[in-house]
């Protein structure tokens, strides 16, 4: 039997969220120190052992840059430290999605990579973080999880990082995921893993970059001007992703400004506002005229991350960029 080994990295959010109340509405996310939260969960006698270094204590409505980086370097000192057989992340839900699939971008998938949070504070009635973590080192633990990207748990659920989306602001079942669901769920047995894993060995798709561009995410809405294409520009984005309506729409006039941008050397990708759904190229808006890119099934959030990776790693071209946001 292998010895397990896991590395939890703490970020803090709602999982090492303190409301000091059990039942206030107000709380501070990333109030308990991950040491803490991994003595509570020693109590639970699981068969891993588990090697805490906190990277930040915050909500991850803060995290950005100086985290990520934190981030990756822990990981992939871990990928290569044979000690180690598989890595939890504690993060907020808020901008889970985010680092999971910019880690999912830019690790190899050869050791289980799994992030988990919780929608209530560590000391709330009926708080999920502790069964969500328990899940993760289950799922962390699993061989099976390996070769399949980076993961995230919640709830009794494994979503990929490219699929997962927080969906709800409060509810336990926050996530949600686009176009595939759940690719397993862990039951108090056994995991349940839907399909093999699909990216076996695989290295890491994009160098992790020495910083990332500015883009911005311009917000669609019936009736607006081109103007905040125009400001966006004037502050020096290197490209722009559009929250459009339907399948990336945007009223002529900001199309218009947009394919400018494009033209100018500011790539453009188009997403959708709506829930889900995928926006493809020429359907309404013709890419190919305007010189813009397709999310596909990525929302706004995501496809930022993705972009952002691209232009830092030199990919700036329309059709190449295309073909980024087409894969996987
Ligand atoms: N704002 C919190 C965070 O993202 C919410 C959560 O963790 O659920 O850190």
């Amino acid at each position: 039997m292998i010895d397990l080994r896991i590395l939890v990295l703490g970020t803090g959010g709602t999982i090492a969220g303190a409301a000091g109340s059990a039942t206030g509405g107000t709380y501070r996310a990333g109030g308990l120190a991950l040491a803490a939260m991994l003595e509570q969960l020693a109590a639970l006698g699981l068969d891993a052992q588990l090697v805490p270094q906190e990277i930040a204590r915050i909500g991850s409505q803060d995290i950005g840059w100086p985290q990520w980086q934190a981030l990756h370097a822990a990981c992939a000192a871990a990928m290569d430290d044979p000690a180690i057989t598989g890595i939890i992340i504690t993060h907020g839900t808020d901008t889970a999605e985010e680092t999971a699939f910019l880690l999912d971008l830019t690790l190899p998938t050869t050791k289980p990579v799994v992030l988990v949070g919780a929608m209530r504070p560590a000391d709330a009635v009926g708080a999920d973080g502790m069964r969500n973590f328990a899940n993760a080192v289950k799922v962390a633990s699993d061989r099976q999880a390996t070769g399949r990207g980076v993961l995230l748990v919640m709830g009794d659920a494994v979503l990929a990082a490219r699929d997962a989306r927080k969906a709800a602001t409060s509810a336990i079942d926050a996530f949600r995921g686009f176009p595939r669901g759940p690719i397993a769920r862990v039951t108090p047995a056994r995991i349940d893993w839907f399909a093999p894993p699909h990216r076996q060995e695989e290295p890491a798709h994009y160098a992790f970059p020495d910083s990332l561009p500015r883009v911005a995410i311009l917000a669609a809405g019936a009736g607006m001007d081109e103007q905040p294409v125009e400001a966006l520009l004037g502050i020096g984005c290197k490209g722009m992703v559009l929250a459009g309506m339907g399948q990336g729409n945007a009223p002529a006039c900001v199309l218009g400004a947009l394919a400018r941008a494009a033209a100018a050397g500011v790539p453009v990708v188009r997403s959708t506002r709506v829930d889900e759904g995928i926006v493809d190229r020429n359907v309404e808006v013709d890419d190919d005229a305007l010189g813009l890119v397709a999310a596909r099934a990525l929302g706004p959030a995501k496809a930022r991350v993705l972009l952002m990776v691209l232009l830092a790693n030199g990919i700036t071209d329309a059709s190449r960029l295309q073909a980024a946001f087409d894969g996987g």
